[in-house]
C-alpha cells in the first residue's frame, strides 16, 4: 500500500520478446555483469541508458521501450551476438567443479558436500549496494570464483532495504549522505519461492517472538547468494526495520540483524534440505550461527552437548579481519542475555557457562562473537601473512595454554576476482598472450609467465587508453556533481580539462578511516605543490572514498583535501571524486599509473584495492602492510619503510610523507618521464609486467579460493562425515578420549627433566659453549597418578627466540615406576644460532578430531 494515496501498488515487468529471452535470462545472472562479452552485448542495446543503470541489466530491459526491444529481436547482428555470449555462458556454467585428493586425482564434490558462507555484505556490482568497503568486496569477489570454480559453496547475507549510502560533496567540501531505497524489483535479485509459487516465508523466534523473514536470492554463475529480508508487512514495524541498513549504528537493531543472518540462514538450510558439512563465517557478525548449530543437532538429531560442540568445531572456519580488538564486534552480557538466554539455555547449559565461550579474559561485561567463533572453529585465519601474526597476538588471550605464536590462527591472503576487475584492454590481451585457461588458474606460474610476451607497445597502448578511459569518466563525473551543486558556469569550464593523459598520475581511492591517513600526502604542502607544478615531471592525483557517516575525523579529511586543491587552485590536477563505489573503483585502479596506500602499520589487514591496481599494471606505492610485504620484490612498484620504527605517530607520518616525496620526485618520476625513441617508458613498462605477473599469480581470488578448499573446506568436510558415519562412532570416541582425560586430568604433572649435551653428556647450564648442530638429549620425569601413559604426550617445546620459530618434539616413554612416575626420553638438535628456548609440557592424548585440545596443555611450572 502505498501511504500518501492509498494506492495498492505491484509491479509490472516488461514483456520480452521471445527471441530476446536469452537476453532476459542472462541479464538474471551476475555473471553477466563481469563477462565482457556480455557487458558488451548489454552496452550495445542502449550505452546511455546502460550507464544511467548503473550497468545493471535486468533495469536496462525495463527501460528502454517495447519498440526497441521489438527491434533488437529483428536485429540479425544483435541476435547473432547474443548467440556467442549465450554460447559462453552456457560454456562457463558446464565447467565442473573438482578437487585434487591426498593421492593427486581429481575428485567430484559428493551431492551433499555443500559449504555455506555467510557474510554481512557483498560487494558484486555497483548497482547492489549492499557493501560498505573491503570486507563486501571480499565476500563478492569469493562467490564469484567459487562460481568459476564451481564449489558447492552457498552464500548468505541480508537484504538491505537502503542501499549504503550515495555520497555527493557540498560546496565547502563537506560529505553529504544519502539512503536511497534499493529498487529490488529492477535488480537482478529473485523472491524465492515455495512449490506452489507463493514467497516462501521463514520465521525464527527471539524472545517468544516471531520475526519473519522473506527470502530473495541473486545468481552468481554457478552459485546462489540468498539474502534475507524482514522488511515485509507480516513483522512488527521494529522488526521490519532491521534489515534496512547495513551496519545498523544502533546495537539492539545490530544484534538482531547478526541474530536474523544466523538463525534466519540455518532455517533456510532446513526448508531447502540443504544440510553443509561445513560453515565458512566471513568476520564474527555471523557467530551466532554457532549457537543455532548446536541448538538443532541437540534438539532435533539428539546429540550431547559436548557432542554437538565437537560437530560444530570441527566443521566451522572463521576468517577475521580486524586488527583492532576494539572493532571486533561484542555486545554487552545483557543485551545478548536479553536477545539469547532462552534459546542458549534451551540448549541445556545455563546462560553464564555458555558466556565463557563469547569471553576475552579480563573483560567481564561483553560478549565477544570472534571470541566464540574461534573457540568453535577448527579453522582460524588472518588475511594476510602480517594480519594472522597480528591476530595470534590479539587473541592470545583466549589460548593462554599456548605460547603466542602456536595460536591456531594461520593466514590465507585476500585475493581478487581478475575477470571483475581487470580492464578490457588488459583481458584482450590476456586473452591472445596468456591463453591455456587462466580463468581457472591459481597459481601456475607456467599461465602467469605468459605476461611477459605482450609486447611492451601494446601494454602501454592498452593502459593509455585506459587511462583516457577515466579521465573522460572523470570529466563526466565532474561535470554531473558541478551541475548538482549549482556550481558556476566558470569551474565547470576549467573542470573540464581536469587531468592530463600525458602526466603522471596517482590514485588513492578507499573508505575515509582515519589510519588509512588519506591526508598524509598533505604533511608539506608546499613540497606536495612543488611536485604538482614541477615543469618538467609534472604529477597529478586522483582520490575517491566514503568517511564513515558516525565519523567526523574521516570527514574532515576528506574537507582537507578538497580544500588544499581549492587553495591553491589545482582542482584540476588534486581531484576528489565523489561516491567511491565500485564502478568508480574500477575507472581509477584502471587508469591511474600508481596506487597509493598509506595506512597505519598494522592496521591494513590486507587491503585489496592495490592488487586491482597491480592486476592492471599499475605500480603500487605502498607502507609494507597488508598484502603488500608478500607480493612486494623491489621490481613490482615501491615500498614505503621509514615510518616502522617509531612510536610517535606524528614523526611516523612526517618521516613517511617525505618518503613518499622522495619516491615520487626522484625513481617513480624519473623512469615514468624517461621515454625512448618511440616514446615508451620500457623501464616502466617493464614494472607494469612485473606487477601483471605477480598479482595475477599470487592474488587471483583462484589461488586464495584453492587455498580455502584445501586447507580448510575439505578438511571440514571430511572430518564432519567421518566423525557421524556408522552411528557415530568416531564422534563417540572422541567424546571418550576427551572425557578419560579430563579425568585425570589434575593427576599429571612434569616432576622435572633434565638437557645434557649428548655428546659430553653435561648439563646444558654447565657447557661452555653450545654449537648450532650440538644434539641436546631430554630426559623427563613425570607423575601420571591414575592416568594411563597412553592419555598423554609429554613434549619439548623449543623456540628460536631471534624469530619466534618453534618446534615441538614428542618425548619417547621410557618406563613407569612403582610411584606412578615415568620416565621420558627424547634428543633435540640445536638447529641455528642465537638466543634459543626450551621448556616440557604434558599435552591431553592426540585426537585427530578433538577440538580445543589447547585446553588440555600443562607446562612445567
Ligand atoms: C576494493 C575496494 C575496497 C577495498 O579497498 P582497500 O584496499 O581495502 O582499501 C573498498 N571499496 C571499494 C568500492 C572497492 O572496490
Amino acid at each position: 500500500m502505498n501511504s500518501e494515496n492509498n494506492l495498492y501498488t505491484f509491479y509490472v515487468n516488461p514483456r520480452i520478446p521471445v527471441k530476446l529471452e536469452k537476453l532476459h535470462k542472462l541479464s538474471y545472472n551476475l555473471w553477466s555483469t563481469w563477462d565482457k562479452q556480455a557487458i558488451k552485448l548489454f552496452n550495445r542495446i542502449d550505452p546511455i541508458i546502460y550507464r544511467q543503470c548503473a550497468h545493471n541489466p535486468v533495469m536496462l530491459l525495463h527501460r528502454i521501450s517495447p519498440k526497441s526491444l521489438e527491434e533488437l529481436a529483428h536485429d540479425d547482428g544483435f541476435i547473432s551476438e547474443l548467440e556467442r555470449v549465450w554460447t559462453g555462458f552456457n560454456n562457463y556454467l558446464s565447467y565442473k567443479g573438482y578437487y585434487t585428493d591426498s593421492d593427486g586425482r581429481k575428485q567430484k564434490f559428493g551431492a551433499d558436500d555443500h559449504i555455506a558462507y555467510l557474510s554481512m555484505e557483498y560487494g558484486l556490482h555497483e548497482s547492489l549496494p549492499i557493501y560498505s568497503g573491503g570486507l563486501g568486496i571480499l565476500s563478492g569477489d569469493h562467490l564469484k570464483a567459487a562460481s568459476d570454480l564451481a564449489l558447492p559453496l552457498i552464500g548468505f547475507g541480508l537484504l538491505y532495504k537502503y542501499g549504503y549510502f550515495s555520497q555527493t560533496m557540498d560546496v565547502n567540501g563537506e560529505q553529504q549522505e544519502s539512503w536511497n531505497e534499493n529498487p529490488w524489483h529492477l535488480l537482478p535479485v529473485d523472491v524465492l519461492s515455495d512449490e506452489e509459487g507463493n514467497h516462501k516465508l521463514l520465521n525464527i523466534k527471539i524472545r517468544e517472538e516471531k520475526i519473519f523473514i522473506k527470502v530473495w536470492y541473486i545468481t552468481i554463475g554457478q552459485v546462489t547468494l540468498y539474502l534475507l529480508d524482514t522488511d515485509i508487512p507480516e513483522n512488527t514495524k521494529q522488526n521490519r526495520s532491521i534489515t534496512h541498513r547495513l551496519y545498523d549504528a544502533n546495537r539492539s537493531m545490530r544484534i538482531l540483524q547478526e541474530i536474523v543472518l544466523s538463525f534466519g540462514t540455518i532455517e533456510l538450510l532446513e526448508s531447502l534440505g540443504i544440510s553443509p558439512k561445513v560453515y565458512h563465517l566471513n568476520e564474527g557478525h555471523s557467530a551466532f550461527v554457532i549457537i543455532e548449530r548446536l541448538h538443532r543437532l541437540i534438539k532435533k538429531e539428539e546429540y550431547s552437548y559436548p557432542e554437538a560442540c565437537q560437530i560444530v568445531a570441527n566443521s566451522t572456519i572463521f576468517t577475521t579481519h580486524t586488527p583492532v580488538a576494539a572493532g571486533n564486534e561484542h555486545f554487552g552480557i545483557e543485551m545478548v542475555a536479553k536477545y539469547l538466554k532462552d534459546k542458549i539455555e534451551s540448549i541445556g547449559i545455563s546462560f553464564e557457562e555458555f558466556c565463557k565461550e563469547g569471553a576475552i579474559p579480563g573483560d567481564k561485561t561483553n560478549f565477544w562473537l570472534p571470541a566464540l567463533a574461534l573457540r568453535f572453529s577448527r579453522y582460524a585465519n588472518g588475511v594476510s601473512m602480517l594480519h594472522s601474526s597480528v591476530s595470534r597476538k590479539l587473541w592470545h588471550k583466549i589460548y593462554p595454554t599456548l605460547t603466542v605464536d602456536e595460536v591456531p590462527i594461520d593466514h590465507v591472503t585476500n585475493s581478487v576476482h581478475a575477470q571483475t576487475w581487470l580492464s578490457n584492454e588488459l583481458t584482450y590481451l590476456f586473452d591472445r598472450y596468456i591463453g591455456a585457461d587462466y580463468l581457472h588458474a591459481g597459481e601456475e606460474s607456467s599461465i602467469w609467465q605468459n605476461i611477459k610476451k605482450i609486447p611492451d607497445i601494446e601494454i602501454w597502448e592498452a593502459h593509455q587508453r585506459r587511462k583516457e578511459q577515466m579521465i573522460s569518466f572523470i570529466r563526466q563525473h565532474i561535470d554531473q556533481s558541478c551541475l548538482n551543486n549549482k556550481s558556476s558556469v566558470l569551474i565547470s569550464q576549467k573542470l573540464r580539462n581536469t587531468l592530463s593523459p600525458d602526466i603522471l598520475t596517482i590514485g588513492f581511492a578507499r573508505r575515509f578511516a582515519p589510519y588509512k591517513r588519506a591526508n598524509l600526502i598533505l604533511e608539506d604542502q608546499e613540497r606536495l605543490l612543488s611536485i604538482i607544478k614541477n615543469r618538467h615531471k609534472p604529477v597529478q592525483f586522483v582520490f575517491a572514498g566514503k568517511a564513515h557517516p558516525a565519523d567526523p575525523e574521516g570527514k574532515r579529511l576528506i574537507t582537507n583535501l578538497v580544500e588544499f586543491a581549492r587553495t591553491h587552485d589545482i582542482e584540476d590536477r588534486f581531484v576528489f571524486i565523489e561516491n567511491y563505489d565500485i564502478n568508480v573503483a574500477k575507472h581509477i585502479v584502471q587508469g591511474v599509473d600508481v596506487w597509493l596506500n598509506n595506512p597505519i602499520r598494522p592496521f591494513e589487514a590486507s587491503g585489496t584495492s592495490g592488487m586491482k591496481a597491480g592486476l592492471n599494471g599499475v605500480l603500487n606505492l605502498s607502507v609494507l602492510d597488508g598484502w603488500w610485504p608478500e607480493c612486494y620484490d623491489g621490481n613490482n612498484g615501491w615500498a614505503i619503510t621509514v615510518g616502522e620504527d617509531y612510536e610517535n605517530q606524528e614523526i611516523s607520518n612526517q618521516l613517511e610523507a617525505h618518503q613518499i616525496y622522495d619516491l615520487i620526485e626522484g625513481e617513480i618520476s624519473d623512469l615514468y618521464y624517461h621515454r625512448n625513441e618511440s616514446n615508451l617508458p620500457i623501464g616502466w613498462i617493464q614494472k607494469m609486467k612485473h606487477s601483471i605477473y605477480g598479482v595475477g599469480m599470487g592474488f587471483n581470488l583462484h589461488r586464495m579460493l584453492r587455498q580455502y578448499l584445501n586447507g580448510y573446506y575439505l578438511k571440514g568436510m571430511q572430518s564432519h562425515k567421518e566423525l557421524i558415519k556408522e552411528d557415530r562412532k568416531l564422534l563417540k570416541e572422541v567424546i571418550e578420549t576427551e572425557q578419560e582425560i579430563m579425568k585425570y586430568w589434575d593427576e599429571v604433572n612434569i616432576k622435572d627433566f633434565t638437557l645434557k649435551i649428548k655428546e659430553h653428556d653435561i648439563p646444558l647450564h654447565s657447557a661452555s659453549s653450545l654449537k648450532s648442530g650440538d644434539i641436546v638429549s631430554v630426559e623427563s620425569y613425570v607423575t601420571l597418578g591414575n592416568a594411563s601413559e597412553n592419555l598423554i604426550d609429554v613434549e619439548v617445546y623449543y623456540q628460536d627466540l631471534t624469530n619466534s620459530n618453534f618446534k615441538i618434539f614428542k618425548l619417547d616413554f621410557q618406563e613407569r615406576y612403582k610411584d606412578n612416575v615415568a620416565r621420558y626420553y627424547g634428543e633435540i638438535e640445536l638447529e641455528s644460532s642465537g638466543l634459543h628456548g626450551v621448556n616440557l609440557r604434558i599435552r591431553g592424548r592426540n585426537h585427530p578430531y578433538l577440538q580445543g585440545q589447547y585446553n588440555h596443555i600443562k607446562w612445567k611450572e
